[in-house]
């Protein structure tokens, strides 16, 4: 299988070959501006010390400060990064804001750490990398395995070097200027952008069933909206297993019990079946939202959805694309369908430069806008080039990292 990074780039060259994109433009793009890796030692709660690896790679700055998440997870390596940053360099183009990508990590299981390890690693990594970030150079967010207390641990430490400086990190509590609406924004992006593919076929949700991959922020807020909508969601799961349900599961229930039990396991709302048994249901959409590489040459003809919303940061490798492209399965990017995330990170960041508040109405009249405009402008060009929706969302995506380098020079 692909490196993540080398999926990534697939992708890339499968659009930069539409464009007729020179070798010499390629390189530019795909080469990140840095890449950081550094040393994150702490003192554990018994006095010992424990070492960590931590890494920022900045991959493209060319149409504004550079935005991506901050992912603490065991299996967090450069390789996975660099595509993540590339990743969101493209994401951050489609949606057009006016930011570059980047994307950072700690090679750790934060289950493993108490809250006050967590507390010292973030706030030594801060003390490692500050010079590198802030409000007009990189701007850090949440990931897997961190949350809005991470960000305002970044934020009070960068303080401490910079002064005050709130827009340096966006995903940060309400309480500590964040902003309204942040947290629902990347599953409520998914659902928006659910209901405008199906009305392009001619469905609606109503009358469709959904799988979901993934019971953490992204797949909770997703599966809240789409049942919300009139959408039956069949089927969920989380590390433990999944739940499936013919009639449609209570997701107010599962919310319930995973707040409850911290995990799916026991849920009684429905019959407990394999992760893999879920991508496999015959359901119109599956909706991935855990993590990368669950879609693969291996199970993607298995896969009986006709619609696949990529919830999550690189779910299907290029190979298992190649088979929906040919099986006809409709697939909605990962660089569009969640983006809705960075897009209310934005808003959080520009009310920080601005001092000014947005209630969470605005938020979300902003956040439906933007998504929608950036749907519109992809399938579009899908139809015009005759491409998938994936390559149409690269090629929007590079067109402008591409047009803005040219105009900019370097
Ligand atoms: P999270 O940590 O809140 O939730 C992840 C969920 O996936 C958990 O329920 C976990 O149990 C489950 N999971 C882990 N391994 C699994 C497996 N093998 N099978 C089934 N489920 C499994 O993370 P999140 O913030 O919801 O992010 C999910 C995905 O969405 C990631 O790929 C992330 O990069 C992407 N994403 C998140 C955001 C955001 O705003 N949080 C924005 C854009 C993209």
């Amino acid at each position: 299988m692909k490196t993540a990074f080398e999926a990534a780039e697939q992708y890339f060259e499968e659009a930069a070959t539409v464009m007729n994109l020179t070798s010499s433009m390629r390189e530019l793009l795909l080469i990140p501006e840095r890449e950081v890796k550094v040393q994150v030692p702490i003192k554990r709660d018994n006095g010992e010390i424990a070492t960590f690896v931590g890494f920022r790679i900045q991959h493209n700055s060319k149409r504004g400060p550079m935005k991506g998440g901050l992912r603490y997870h065991h299996e967090v390596n450069a390789d996975e990064v660099l595509a993540l940053a590339s990743l969101m360099t493209w994401k951050t183009a489609v949606v057009d804001l006016p930011y570059g990508g980047a994307k950072g990590g700690i090679a750790v299981n934060p289950k493993d750490l108490s809250i006050d390890e967590l507390e010292r690693l973030t706030r030594r990594f801060v003390d490692e990398i500050h010079d590198i970030f802030g409000p007009d150079k990189d701007i850090p967010a949440p990931d897997m395995g961190t949350n809005s207390q991470t960000m305002a641990w970044i934020m009070n430490q960068y303080e401490k070097f910079h002064g005050f400086s709130p827009g340096c990190v966006t995903g940060k509590p309400v309480e500590l200027y964040g902003a309204e609406g942040r947290e629902e924004a990347t599953g409520r992006g998914v659902g928006t952008l659910t209901l405008a593919l199906l009305r392009k076929f001619g469905r609606s949700i109503e009358s469709s069933t959904v799988a979901i991959q993934g019971f953490g922020n992204v797949g909770t807020f997703t599966a809240a909206y789409l049942q919300k909508a009139g959408g039956k969601v069949v089927a969920i799961s989380d590390v433990s297993g999944a739940i499936f349900n013919k009639d449609g599961i209570d997701i107010t229930a599962a919310l319930a019990w995973v707040a409850d039990k911290k995990s799916l396991a026991g849920f009684p709302g429905g019959e407990s079946i394999s992760n893999e048994a879920l991508l496999a249901l015959d359901v119109d959409v599956l909706i991935p939202a855990a993590l990368g590489g669950v879609l693969t040459e291996d199970n993607a003809k298995d896969v009986r959805a006709r619609f696949i919303v990529e919830a999550a940061n690189g779910p299907t490798t290029p190979e298992a694309d190649a088979i929906f492209n040919k099986k006809d399965v409709i697939v909605l990017p990962d660089i569009l369908a969640n983006a809705g995330g960075v897009t209310v990170s934005y808003f959080e960041w520009v009310q920080n430069q601005q001092y000014f508040r947005w209630d969470l109405g605005r938020v979300r009249e902003e956040l439906e806008r933007t998504m929608t405009r950036s749907f519109d402008k992809v399938w579009s060009t899908a139809q015009e080039k005759k491409v998938s929706l994936r390559v149409a969302a690269y090629l929007v995506g590079i067109g402008r990292v591409a047009r803005a380098t040219t105009l900019g020079g370097i």
